[in-house]
């Protein structure tokens, strides 16, 4: 999707556009002045035989600011643009159906002998109650194809939408909001012929770029028989787990999406979600903060060594919806310790009370480690000490007390909050530091504590180990660990505000 205010920016957009797609929707309402808009259709028109050569397609919208766009001129030129765009080579138009309506049958017959017609209808404040009623105004209007974009507050209106799509042939269902980001995504399992993507700027919150829907989610491999999974989350966005999960769905050849799933925190999210994982065809998930603890009540059934810890990052979705939880940060922990700390009989200090504290924590007494807790919640850090047989130890003691290793299990210094550390340097007396935080890989603690000559693992090492025993989990197969590390890499290297969707960063 092309959005630019310039002639020559559309033109490099189109251009960036061309490497990922072969169809591309130019908003002509966003060039803004009509000079513009001329200057880029006359372009166009220039490329209009290459384009048609190579099987370019471009839907051209010039959509009304009543129906939400930004073009501030009348129907009648606004039809006159259209009629324009079609000369020059668009293949399609979108029309919004407020003007469609408006519009005479001659009129539409004139401009639809020109280009085929995508008769759109626009929600940008709710999903309407009645989506019947909505495609019959379309489908009266006699396009080629109709779309419906609305907004989705919830993932039962998602759910709603996308099942929709199956009622009709040719149709396109574009879910908006916050929570949407996953369902734009999977409106292609559900039947939509299209899903929309800036190359640039966004037209529209919970939209995914480009580049993302492409490489990371793979969108034009998905079809009915996807397989969906994802995390949930609250904030998500900035998970790296879809791009290291989708890197193992595409090594091993599999027909299967991870997207990233906003929860909202408390049970009126988590109960929203878990309404819809069936109709939205998900079939494991993901648990991470701040649902990994509150999970465990919607649980049908969960692996003993998960319920023991109290904490459930996995999920898997059995028959009739039945959810199935398990516990693999235990086995990331370890994997990420074991190697470098002499366990049975060290000292570990755990930071934190948490899903991941608590996973941590069971997995080093279980090697025969001496854990203590330190929590800002005196509390909490107590009563997971006593589960394990371990000590709460008072922040204010740590400059006198020496471990063998201290782990980060909170979130204290996590993107974007980089800046952040959760001990002071005359804290950290230790002979290895490990951040369970993999975003940054090197956190303001990790780099405290490198500059006082202490060894320190990132916890990128935890993530992969206990990212691929959930993907094992799902798939019954043996991870593609490698692939999988290399896509997370990958994704470490780009700048932060790379990860794909922009769903919390808005909210
Ligand atoms: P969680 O269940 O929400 O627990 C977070 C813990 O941190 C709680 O004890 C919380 O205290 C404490 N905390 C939060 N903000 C704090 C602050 N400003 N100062 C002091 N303590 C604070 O979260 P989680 O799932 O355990 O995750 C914790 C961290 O581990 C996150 O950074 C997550 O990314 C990381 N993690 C990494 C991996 C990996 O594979 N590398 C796996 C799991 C988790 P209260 O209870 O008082 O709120």
């Amino acid at each position: 999707m092309v959005a630019a205010s310039t002639r020559t920016e559309a033109a490099r957009e189109v251009a960036a556009s061309l490497r990922a797609t072969r169809t591309i929707e130019l908003r002509l309402d966003w060039l803004g002045e009509r000079k513009e808009i001329r200057a880029t259709l006359r372009w166009l028109a220039a490329k209009k035989a290459a384009f048609r050569k190579s099987g370019v397609t471009i839907i051209a919208t010039c959509r009304r600011r009543k129906a939400g766009g930004k073009f501030a001129g009348t129907i009648r030129e606004q039809i006159a643009i259209l009629r324009e765009a079609a000369d020059a080579g668009c293949r399609w138009l979108d029309l919004e159906i407020e003007s469609a309506e408006r519009f005479s049958r001659a009129e539409l017959a004139a401009l639809g002998a020109k280009a085929r017609l995508l008769i759109s209808y626009h929600n940008f404040r709710k999903m309407p109650q009645r989506l019947e009623r909505a495609k019959g105004r379309l489908e009266r209007a006699r396009g080629d194809a109709i779309k419906i974009a609305a907004h989705a507050a919830t993932y039962s209106d998602a759910r709603r939408l996308l099942n929709f799509a199956r009622t009709s042939r040719r149709s396109v269902m574009v879910p908006m909001g916050n929570v949407a980001a996953a369902a734009r995504i999977l409106a292609l399992r559900g039947g939509s012929a299209a899903a929309y993507a800036p190359v640039n700027a966004a037209t529209a919150p919970g939209q995914i770029g480009l580049s993302a829907m492409k490489e990371i989610y793979r969108a034009g491999k998905i079809d009915r028989h996807t397989s969906v999974y994802g995390v949930i989350g609250d904030p998500v966005a900035h998970s790296l787990s879809p791009q290291m999960q989708n890197a193992g769905f595409a090594a091993r050849r599999m027909n299967a999406v991870y997207v990233p799933f906003l929860v909202r925190r408390g049970s009126r999210g988590l109960r929203d979600f878990l309404g819809a994982v069936e109709g939205l065809g998900v079939k494991g998930f993901s648990v991470t903060i701040p649902h990994k603890e509150a999970i465990l009540e919607y649980l049908d059934d969960c692996d003993p060594l998960a319920a023991e810890i109290g904490a459930v990052n996995t999920v898997v979705v059995r028959g009739g919806g039945k959810l199935y939880g398990y516990n693999t940060d235990y086995v990331g922990v370890l994997r990420a310790l074991e190697r470098r700390v002499q366990l049975a009989g060290s000292c570990v200090l755990i930071l934190g009370a948490g899903g991941a504290a608590r996973a941590t924590a069971f997995a080093l007494a279980h090697a025969g480690a001496n854990v203590r807790i330190c929590a800002r919640r005196p509390e909490r850090a107590r009563a997971l000490a006593r589960a394990v047989g371990g000590e709460a130890i008072e922040r204010s003691r740590l400059r006198a007390e020496y471990f063998d290793a201290i782990v980060n299990a909170t979130p204290v210094g996590m993107h974007p909050n980089t800046k952040a550390s959760p001990l002071e340097a005359n804290e950290l007396n230790c002979r290895l530091v490990f951040d369970s935080i993999y975003r940054p890989r090197r956190t303001k603690l990790l780099q405290t504590a490198e500059r006082r000559g202490i060894e320190t693992v990132s916890g990128v090492e935890m993530f992969i180990a206990q990212g691929a025993a959930q993907w094992e989990i799902w798939t019954g197969e043996r991870a593609p660990e490698s692939a999988m590390r290399q896509a997370l890499e990958k994704a470490l290297r780009r700048p932060e505000n790379d990860s794909g969707s922009e769903d919390d960063r808005r909210s």
